[in-house]
């Protein structure tokens, strides 16, 4: 199927001896799977083309946010459309209130919205905001959660850091980090323990609504409903991380599968339509202590930016019930696909659901939090992945990373996974650890 990856292997040495890596985000090398990432040129429904002409499935979908498929008609339009009145004003325009307002009427909790530039920007934003509202300094995360590359959030992040195996970041100093405090995935009783352990001084819990950045690992029954009753009986906050879920597993994202309100919410990804905005939001009178209202200071150059704010908007707008419906449904017979192929192979696998989200642990055990992510068999990734790539399906380069479905995928784009999984399960049958 391959036409060769000779354009690709040109362009990543000219990339290396230009951008640190050859990449500009560490999750797009293929360090954890060795080999030459793809230098992709074009995207258009399910598929993507790269610079020596292969296309591929996109099981990427842009990190997230493509949940219509690349290059959507109504999506380019609107770009093209915003791109034309000007790129980018500096005041005030109407797209940014008419996307707050459309983000404000899916995500009941969510009363007021400020628009940033990316998912990282978004948490370190409500972080802020929690520890200028409560008057506390320290922070509650999870162990292979990643909420962006945030000094104070990057301890045992999910994402690249696990992928690359960091334990956290030199550059992040030890005051920036001693206000974490990392708790492991789905364990209510340390949460409850910490507040116990730190009286009067915990601002806030911060969470991946679902876990999607150590595989797609969902909140046990009740966990979320108990970081909220903890968090409030002992008065800090509950931030929402929906970057990941937001506007993807639903129109409401993880909060509407759930329904556990927290008190701050952040958002990226899909809601931009792959340009790069974010936003976050929650409670009016936590939201109103932002400047230019209140004390705790927040601000950018191209927050909210016009083009970016009509690609999110056109995206949601579209985003109707048929679209979450397929979503669903390609993340289902995607993941049966995986249980079929690797059992028929005699690997033994967990196919695992965030909402929409999908990824196959290897090795037999649900995955619960970051310590079982890291027990399954990760060495067996690198040659699935790669058995998958030359039967021209792009997958994400990581065994950490969950996998992004679109409404785009059809039959024909199926038929490409099921006809290169035969191979890929039987190159994860034969890794050597
Ligand atoms: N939060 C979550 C849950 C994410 O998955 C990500 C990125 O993957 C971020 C925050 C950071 O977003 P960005 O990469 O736009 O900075």
């Amino acid at each position: 199927m391959s036409t060769g990856t000779e354009q690709s292997k040109a362009w990543f040495d000219r990339a290396k001896a230009a951008i640190p890596g050859g990449v500009n985000s560490p999750v797009r090398a293929f360090n954890s799977v060795g080999g030459t990432p793809r230098f992709m040129v074009r995207g258009e429904g399910p598929h993507l083309w790269d610079a020596d002409g292969n296309r591929y499935v996109d099981l990427v979908s842009s990190w997230g946010p493509m949940i219509l498929g690349h290059a959507h008609p109504a999506v380019v339009e609107a770009a093209r459309e915003a791109a034309t009145s000007g790129l980018s004003f500096g005041t005030p325009t109407l797209g940014e209130v008419e996307l707050a307002e459309e983000i404000i009427g899916r995500v009941e909790p969510v009363e007021r919205v400020r628009l940033v530039n990316s998912g990282t920007e978004a948490t370190m934003s409500a972080i802020r905001l929690a520890r200028g509202f409560t008057g506390r300094a320290k922070i509650i995360k999870f162990a292979g959660c990643y909420h962006g590359h945030v000094d104070a959030l990057l301890a045992q992040a999910g994402s690249g850091v696990a992928t690359l195996g960091l334990p956290t970041s030199p550059g992040v100093t030890g005051a920036q980090a001693a206000d974490t405090i990392v708790l492991p995935y789905n364990d209510l009783d340390a949460v409850r323990q910490s507040f116990v352990d730190n009286p009067d001084t915990i601002a806030a819990v911060i969470t991946e609504a679902a876990a999607g950045n150590m595989g797609a690992v969902a909140p046990d029954e009740g966990f979320n409903a108990g970081l909220l009753e903890i968090a409030h009986e002992h008065g800090a906050l509950l931030v929402m991380d929906e970057v990941m879920t937001g506007f993807r597993v639903s129109r409401a994202g993880w909060f509407g599968l759930e329904g556990v309100a927290g008190d701050l919410y952040t958002f990226g990804k899909v809601m931009s339509g792959g340009l790069p905005a974010a936003a976050f939001g929650g409670r009016a009178d936590i939201m109103a202590k932002l400047a230019p209202g209140g004390p705790v200071y927040q601000a950018g150059t191209l927050s909210g930016n016009p083009v970016a704010v009509a690609t999110g908007l056109a995206t949601l707008r579209a985003a109707d019930q048929a679209v979450y419906a397929a979503l669903d449904a390609n993340a289902k017979r995607l993941g049966n696909l995986f249980r079929l192929a690797l059992s028929d192979a005699g690997v033994a696998n967990s196919v695992q659901y965030a909402g929409n989200l999908v990824s196959v642990f290897f090795g037999e055990p649900t995955v619960r939090d970051y310590a079982g992510a890291q027990a399954s068999e990760t060495w067996r990734f690198p040659p699935f992945f790669h058995a998958l790539l030359d039967g021209g399906v792009y997958a994400p380069p990581s065994a950490y990373e969950a996998w992004f479905v679109n409404a785009a995928m059809d039959d024909e784009a199926f038929s490409v996974i099921e006809a290169a999984l035969p191979a890929a399960a039987q190159a994860a049958a034969g890794a050597v650890r």
